[in-house]
């Protein structure tokens, strides 16, 4: 029976969502803590399948580890999202409507497109962002994502605020799409990132694997060497990785980098600024 259920829960989880947002009521989705409030639910399900199935018993969620998910979940929802709303999503969209561009045909399309329109937008962007930060300077914002030493379904979250807010940009704003997509999009990939950051054992269906990232392929991408991370960049499409040649099979349980020293929150904060740093430490030196 667990494992009918284990087997099941990913797709249905996605059936689910968009069946929500397809029949959501006009009353709902005019209030602005619906989307919030859903996300929320969203992860704290796949939290509580931590204590139902678990995958590695060193991935436990303690004390330090559920407070550092709880600030990080926090900070994401309350400061992160709001300013990428005001500083990204608001100026698109008015230079959207100021340089009079409309993609009217989107609105057109069967709703289930819609979503799936939007989901590849998302994550196409934001594809590209994460294998650009395995890549160039911009590792020094996503290393401390890199340090965790252990994955839980909020894990996803914790990372450096200049990371968070980078890698939640994108250019969905340019489409016309109606609202009830592009919250069913963000919906689904928060559903998708917590299960690939979930200490929970799936038995995940080859076809879902196949299209959606999982904990396997993204364990694998928060395995110990840093050359090893650089596959299975997808937060949730991992089709993406398969069209650009860097999906790797596989799955990884010792998981962090640098001698798999965990940081502290005031450590992820400040990694970014290291170099520089190190720079002024370096001069003061000569
Ligand atoms: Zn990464
Ligand atoms: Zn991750």
């Amino acid at each position: 029976m667990k494992r009918i259920v284990f087997t099941l829960l990913q797709p249905a989880t996605l059936a689910l969502i968009v069946t929500f947002w397809a029949f959501i009521p006009a009353a709902l989705l005019e209030k602005d803590w619906v989307i919030t409030a859903i996300s929320i639910g969203t992860l704290l399900m796949v939290q509580g399948l931590e204590f139902v199935n678990e995958r590695h018993a060193g991935w436990r969620l303690n004390t330090r580890e559920f407070l550092t998910d709880l600030f990080y979940t926090v900070l994401y929802f309350t400061v992160i999202s709001k300013v990428e709303t005001k500083l990204a999503e608001e100026p698109l969209g008015s230079a959207k409507h100021a340089l009079g561009i409309t993609t009217d045909w989107a609105m057109h399309l069967p709703f289930v497109a819609q979503v799936a329109l939007a989901l590849f937008v998302m994550e196409f962007g934001q594809y590209w962002l994460h294998r650009l930060m395995h890549n160039s300077f911009l590792w020094w914002t996503h290393a401390p994502h890199h340090h965790i030493t252990q994955l839980n379904a909020a894990k996803g979250l914790v990372g450096n605020p200049l990371e968070l807010f980078l890698v939640s940009l994108s250019v969905i704003a340019i489409f016309d799409l109606p609202l009830t997509a592009v919250f069913c999009a963000y919906n689904l990939t928060g559903a998708i990132s917590s299960f690939a950051h979930a200490n929970v054992r799936f038995y995940t269906p080859r076809w879902y694997a196949f299209f959606f990232t999982t904990v396997e392929a993204h364990s694998l991408h928060h395995t110990v060497g840093f050359a090893e991370t650089r596959c299975n960049y997808a937060n949730a499409l991992i089709l993406i990785d398969r069209m650009f040649g860097t999906f790797r099979p596989g799955e990884a349980e010792i998981v962090g980098q640098d001698e798999r020293r965990r940081l502290a929150v005031r450590e992820q904060f400040m990694y970014p600024f290291k170099p520089l740093m190190a720079m002024i430490k370096g001069n003061a030196a000569i």
